[in-house]
């Protein structure tokens, strides 16, 4: 799978934050994730905890992951609606013509920690 992948990723994105911010100690990374990715958050959690073991200003951080739901826009006649399970189809024409506005985002939302003096 390429939670892996993303992880390692995220990692990166922090602790450039994290410098940037000169953080000193991590507690909590907020990360948004659109459900097209069909990431687990408790896979992720996992994954986080296994691989911030090489980082120690990470050694107490949670990886709170939360999962945007799929938005779409029906090209026939332009309402708006949040998906169901795996409908893509618009509840008031039925079309099947839609646009997906939102379920792909990956997005580092916050990081929380304690800053150096
Ligand atoms: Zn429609």
């Amino acid at each position: 799978m390429h939670e892996a992948a993303i992880i390692e990723d995220l990692i990166r994105q922090v602790l450039q934050e994290a410098e940037k911010n000169r953080l000193q100690k991590i507690s909590i990374i907020y990360l948004t994730v659109g459900r097209l990715h069909h990431l687990v958050p408790q896979t992720m959690g996992e994954l986080f905890d296994l691989m911030k073991s090489e980082f120690p200003i990470m050694a107490g951080a949670i990886l709170q992951t939360e999962i945007r739901p799929v938005r779409f826009v029906c090209r026939s006649c332009g309402s708006e609606t949040t998906a169901a399970a795996s409908s893509f189809s618009c509840p008031d024409c039925r079309s099947t013509d839609i646009r997906i506005v939102s379920g792909y985002e990956l997005i580092l939302a916050s990081i929380e920690g304690e800053q150096n003096e």
